[in-house]
């Protein structure tokens, strides 16, 4: 995909009416500081558009970004951090719920898993819950440049077997900072985003 331009277009909150896009939308979900801004911005080869964060977590919302006025990059807000209350857990688990069941337009989920840990319990009711929203996410195993590369194959067994996932599910190693597996998840959104 050749990134001519990128808005950010949509700032969803918790009780914000979602946008009717009528473009074909690809979504990101992970916890938060697993790197999903820091993909985002290299999809849209942006050096901070997405927010990196340094408060992990803060900002719970639902981002829209229109590229070339095609196609979107939906931006799910993080889970699993610790600081949030019940309260606004159940809120965001809403608000994500809300945009998986009506959006109409979206083509493919990502999960970004962090490939130096096993996936954690909120990691797998995360992949159940978008399977049952009857999606099949494309998992990406984020931090690549992190890992030693003699670790990478058992980590991404680790993976496929911690969340436990759907025979032929893809995974897509990839690092922010090499970004070594972009053209992959390009690739991949690509051929959903236009069937
Ligand atoms: P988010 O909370 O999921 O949006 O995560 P961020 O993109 O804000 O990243 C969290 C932290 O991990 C930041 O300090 C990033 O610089 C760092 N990070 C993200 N992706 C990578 C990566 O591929 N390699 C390395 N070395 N660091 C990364």
């Amino acid at each position: 995909m050749v990134i001519k331009e990128v808005t950010l277009e949509t700032v969803c909150g918790i009780t914000s009416t979602l946008p009717e896009n009528d473009k074909p939308e690809i979504a990101f979900a992970g916890k938060s500081n697993v790197g999903k801004s820091s993909l985002i911005n290299a999809l849209m080869n942006r050096k901070s558009l997405a927010r990196i964060s340094a408060t992990p977590g803060k900002t719970q919302t639902i981002n829209f970004y229109n590229i070339n006025r095609e196609i979107y990059l939906v931006d799910l807000p993080g889970y699993g951090y610790a600081k949030v209350s019940e309260k606004e857990k159940e809120a965001w688990g809403k608000m994500i719920e809300r945009y998986l069941h009506k959006s109409t337009m979206l083509k493919a989920v990502f999960l970004l898993i962090d490939i130096r840990h096993d996936p954690s319990k909120n990691d797998k009711m995360m992949y159940d819950w978008i399977l049952h929203q009857g999606y099949e996410p494309v998992i990406i195993a984020t931090k690549l440049d992190k890992l030693k590369k003699s670790q990478v194959a058992k980590q991404l067994k680790a993976i496929r077997t911690g969340l436990g996932l759907v025979s032929g599910t893809t995974v897509i190693p990839f690092s922010a900072k090499t970004k070594q597996g972009r053209d992959e998840i390009w690739e991949y959104a690509e051929s959903r985003l236009f069937e």
